[in-house]
């Protein structure tokens, strides 16, 4: 389409000679359907590049409900052709959304942002829940606005200020876990699945009871001694409280969040993927209130 456009102006230019080069000239200026396109995995992801590209790109995220695992998804032919078109495609990695590498890899057009190892240098078998580290967002806003930048330089400062204000949107969660960290820091605190890891680590507690949250997240069940453990710690008080992902059930974790609720360990609830139409701020800001207030308890 573009060459045959291209050679029609050519042409026009050969006949009218002088007649204005303007006129004829292809469009530089981006209009509505020039827009970069990104395409993201997951909704958090779609939430910071607009972020960072504002009017200057059309992004639309592949999993929005909060229903659908971008861990076991399977793409659409509507999603590959989505995929197709788009110029900028960002992905989680570390093989949490590995059908949305392949679809980028069928584009050769297409530049794919792999956040765990492109923007946070992160090698496989890392724990791929990276974004509820408020540090991992900003950092991809940033990475985000360099390769607009490179893709538009013309827009460049507006990715740049739009990348700062996204990070400065983020102040609420940062501050919080700033103000959390010095009463959290050292506290043994047990997940039912690793997804809320990252934001743990980031308020210094120590993780404990591991393999039963790897098993759950595997979908396998946890061995004898890995539950006898867990219940232990439960029982005598071992555990400031339970992270329980409540996107996911099953009779094992049902029995643990019981048996916790019965020995008053607060549960903190926390979902792995973000609900329909809430800000990632909001979300995030969720999660650390309830921890906020067990500490005020
Ligand atoms: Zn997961």
């Amino acid at each position: 389409m573009k060459r045959t456009i291209w050679l029609i102006n050519i042409l026009a230019l050969i006949v009218i000679g002088t007649v204005g080069w303007a006129v004829f000239k292809p469009q530089n200026q981006p209009s509505q359907s020039d827009k970069i396109k990104i395409v993201t995995s997951t909704s958090v992801y779609a939430q910071v590049a607009k972020a960072v590209a504002g009017d200057h790109a059309d992004v639309s995220a592949v999993i929005t409900k909060q229903n659908v695992s971008p861990e076991d998804y399977e793409p659409t032919s509507a999603v590959a052709h989505e995929v197709s078109q788009a110029q900028v495609v960002v992905a989680n990695g570390l093989g949490y959304d590995a059908w949305l590498n392949k679809l980028a890899k069928a584009n050769t057009k297409v530049q794919l942002v792999q956040v765990g190892s492109d923007v946070l240098g992160l090698k496989d078998g890392a724990n791929p829940h990276l974004w509820n580290d408020p540090e991992n967002m900003a950092k991809t806003a940033h990475y985000l606005a360099d390769v607009l930048s490179k893709k538009d330089p013309k827009h460049r400062s507006d990715y740049q200020k739009n990348a700062d204000s996204y990070v400065q949107s983020l102040k609420p969660v940062t501050n919080l876990v700033a103000e959390l960290k010095p009463k959290t820091s050292g506290l043994k605190v047990t997940e039912t699945e690793p997804v809320f890891e990252y934001m743990l680590n980031a308020l210094g507690v120590q993780i404990t009871n591991e393999d039963f949250a790897e098993a759950v997240e595997e979908g396998n069940d946890p061995s004898p001694a890995v539950l006898a453990s867990l219940r232990s710690d439960i029982e005598n008080h071992q555990m400031a409280f339970l992270v329980d992902n409540t996107q996911t059930t099953s009779s094992t974790v049902t029995n643990i969040v019981d048996l916790a609720k019965k020995n008053n360990i607060p549960i903190v609830k926390v979902t792995e993927t973000s609900p329909e139409n809430q800000s990632y701020v909001d979300w995030k800001l969720s999660e650390l209130k309830q921890i906020q207030a067990i500490l005020h308890q």
